[in-house]
């Protein structure tokens, strides 16, 4: 299915001072248009912020039946779907939908509208509680079942509509939080864990220099995640002084082998990647075998990355014709 590159937040409460919208707005623009991404944020008629589009008018804070009440979280969400294509049909098509709220009505706005468009990636922030901010009794309450409708039109609309999804949450007790009302709404996903040595940053090259010939933190944590519900394992693997036989200990889980050292702008050749392949296949099972990289490649030279994640898919080839 084709898609295309523009990218555009949806802030209908960008005027609003709950909240860190303009800090938030100004670093997406930034983030993505750093990246050569054509990025927009549709917000608020009443916003003169750089690289927003006012596309939104009455959807905000204003209303106070905007989350707490389920029939103005449709009343709004309506407003806003019907705004939102508006700009769609006089600005074209959109590939890559960014969205950081919690509440009801944004979120039930955004997955009507997407009923109607073509599919794209969808990323939603839940920044906060829905409700968090409500006052007075059962406020809360009712902006959490409200979202747990709401999140269900998004599993609905991304399901009909053949997009992506990706659902952020920036904690553990947002997680916590969030996990029924998914759970309730539909929207199944794999959860995964990525443990962490760090960056090819100084600083962490310089902290792994310490941690002495053999690595096994994971020996520790291996069992306990074994035991739980993730079901992925992202590892460090090439280059690591952690014991590759550690991987024994996660029975049952997908493995995420890092066959990508992010420390060094060597790239790795086909080969190389298929050996440390072959080395996990050892431990973990094919069809639980993931090639990727050792961590982020957020430091390193766009250039040096690219050729990098073109190496993984080279060697995964070359390791299906070895190992079949
Ligand atoms: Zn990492």
């Amino acid at each position: 299915m084709e898609r295309t590159g523009r990218v555009v937040i949806v802030d209908p409460a960008y005027a609003s001072d709950v909240g860190h919208h303009g800090d938030v707005n100004t670093r997406l623009l930034a983030a993505l248009g750093g990246r050569d991404w054509s990025v927009q944020c549709w917000a608020d008629a009443a916003v003169p912020a750089a690289g927003c589009r006012g596309v939104f008018r009455d959807c905000g804070y204003v209303d106070p039946r905007h989350w707490a009440d389920l029939g103005g979280t449709v009343h709004l969400a309506r407003r806003m779907e019907s705004q939102l294509h508006r700009a769609l049909a006089e600005q074209g098509p959109v590939g890559g939908w960014v969205m950081h709220t919690a509440l009801p009505f944004q979120l039930l706005g955004l997955a009507r509208a997407l009923c109607h468009c073509p599919a794209a990636d969808v990323v939603v922030s839940l920044m906060f509680a829905p409700g968090e901010t409500l006052e007075g009794p059962g406020g809360e309450a009712d902006a959490t079942s409200n979202c747990r409708v709401a999140l269900g039109a998004l599993a609905r609309a991304v399901e009909r509509g053949g997009h992506r999804l990706r659902l952020l949450l920036p904690s553990q007790q947002s997680l916590e939080l969030y996990a029924p009302l998914l759970a309730a709404a539909g929207l199944t996903c794999t959860t995964a864990v990525h443990i962490c040595y760090g960056y090819g940053i100084k600083a962490n090259i310089d902290w792994k220099g310490t941690l002495g010939e053999e690595w096994r933190q994971y020996e520790k944590i291996f069992p306990a995640i074994a035991k739980s519900s993730i079901k992925q394992v992202s590892l460090e693997c090439y280059h690591s002084h952690v014991p590759p036989h550690l991987m024994k200990l996660l029975q049952g889980k997908d493995v995420l082998v890092g066959v990508i050292d992010v420390a060094s702008d060597e790239v790795e050749t086909p080969e190389q990647v298929a050996d440390t392949i072959g080395l996990a296949l050892q431990y973990v099972p094919k069809e639980r075998l993931f090639a990727c990289t050792n961590c982020g490649m957020a430091p390193m030279k766009r250039e040096i990355a690219v050729r990098k994640l073109a190496a993984i898919a080279k060697g995964a080839a070359l390791a299906r014709q070895r190992y079949g």
